[in-house]
């Protein structure tokens, strides 16, 4: 979390360019694709925009704004995405996305936040450690016939979503882990990763999670944690070590999406696929994945001038984007197309930052602007890598009415194992 000095440094470096609402001019291809942040795109009100939001807390720290109806609005529709925070990063290198995060870490400070919806999902998650209220007892039971190790060296981190909502997921994530030969358990009393508390500056709880959680891989004694999530390997890797003060190659164990494991078995030349899925598919990049998903690295901010000495720069350059197109290019039949905004330019499903919980609709739009981008490139199907994109995704389909399917990329993996 930024100091107030920090947090006050960065809001003020912003010159209000605008260039953090459209991706790089070298990359666009077409208008109607050319914008990247959510929000400004909707609402087209400068409140609603990354530099909007730095503007208000600067004003919330003088004291001349408030945490009114109108700011929380715009401050909680904010996905969290970070496509602002990658394009000002090749422009003046400011924390906007922390600056952001740290703004909802003040509303919440001063008793006027988060939005309703997240309060409810923070008391699920404090009785049951999910967020959807459900017996904690049932964490584990889209077990079925899948049978993880009592003991191994590689822990399955199944997350909320894929426990409780899309079992299927958990067990394609398991048997595709078995199929590979590959050796793994679940831990004896996995809580909710926190992804949405921490975004939604519920810190405290957050870091209740994060202790919780660390404390039970250190006690399973694996040093190595993967997960078919986006969204927990994004807590793994980048909000466990944050809210206690570490760096991710600091922490106890090696956080790794299935993406990466399958990869590297890939390349290891130890896996192949061998059944044709002949379908014509585009790959959507989940912002936990990709843009947010690079390793954090603790700084204390020491200048000389403006010159920040010692910090490693978070750019959205190494997040996860080659991972999953390599193994979808390995599989026979498979033509992989992009859409114009991918990679570290991708256009957000919605999902991010909590924003579904409490603003369903405009996750909703939000989707639907990414499945309009995915239908253009021609695909028949949209794949993506995060439980919580998938189901999004497959909501926006429904409601548009359109003919495209949706995949959590372990279905097409399973498909050609
Ligand atoms: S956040 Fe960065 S890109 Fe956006 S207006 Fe400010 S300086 Fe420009
Ligand atoms: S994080 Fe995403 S939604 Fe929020 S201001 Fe930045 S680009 Fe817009």
């Amino acid at each position: 979390m930024l100091s107030v000095e920090e947090y006050t440094r960065q809001a003020k470096m912003c010159m209000r360019c605008t260039f953090c609402k459209f991706i790089d001019l070298n990359w666009v291809k077409s208008l109607r694709f050319s914008r990247q942040c959510p929000i400004d795109t909707k609402h087209a009100f400068n409140l609603y925009s990354p530099h909007g939001l730095l503007h208000s807390a600067l004003a919330e720290l003088d004291g001349s704004l408030e945490f009114t109806p109108k700011l929380m609005d715009a401050l909680y529709k904010c996905t969290l995405c970070g496509a602002c925070d990658a394009r000002c990063k090749r422009n003046l290198d400011i924390e906007v996305l922390q600056v952001i995060e740290n703004l909802r870490i003040r509303c919440v400070e001063q008793g006027k936040g988060p939005m309703p919806e997240h309060k409810v999902m923070a008391d699920n998650i404090r009785k049951t450690h999910n967020e959807y209220g459900k017996p904690h007892e049932d964490r584990q039971k889209w077990v079925g016939d899948v049978k993880p190790a009592k003991k191994a060296d590689i822990v399955y981190f199944v997350g909320c979503n894929s426990a409780y909502k899309q079992p299927e997921l958990a067990r394609n994530t398991a048997k595709i882990l078995k199929s590979t030969g590959t050796n793994f358990m679940l831990l004896a009393d996995e809580w909710c990763a926190g992804n949405y508390v921490i975004a939604t500056g519920q810190v405290d709880l957050a870091r209740e999670l994060a202790e919780h959680n660390v404390k039970a891989i250190e006690e399973s004694g694996a040093k190595t944690v993967i997960t078919s999530s986006a969204e927990v390997y994004k807590s793994l890797k980048v909000d466990f070590p944050r809210l206690l003060g570490k760096s991710t190659e600091d922490m106890p164990y090696t956080p790794l999406h299935i993406t990466e494991y399958l990869d590297q078995l890939m390349q290891d030349g130890k896996l192949s696929f061998k059944k044709k899925v002949d379908m014509k598919i585009t790959y959507h990049d989940p912002c936990n994945l990709g843009r947010l998903s690079e390793p954090w690295q603790e700084w204390v901010p020491n200048y000389v001038r403006v010159i920040p000495i010692g910090k490693v720069w978070r750019r959205s350059d190494r997040g996860i984007y080659d991972a999953p197109r390599n193994i979808l290019k390995g599989i026979p039949g498979i033509e992989l197309v992009e859409m114009e905004r991918n990679r570290s330019n991708a256009w957000c499903a919605g999902s991010c930052g909590g924003t579904e919980i409490a603003f369903p609709d405009f996750a909703l739009w939000s989707a639907g602007e990414r499945i309009e981008e995915a239908q253009a490139t021609g695909a028949d199907a949209i794949v993506t890598a995060s439980p919580d994109v998938k189901e999004l995704l497959t909501k926006a389909v429904k409601a548009k009415k359109v003919k495209m399917a949706v995949y959590d990329i372990t279905e097409i993996i399973l498909k050609a194992i």
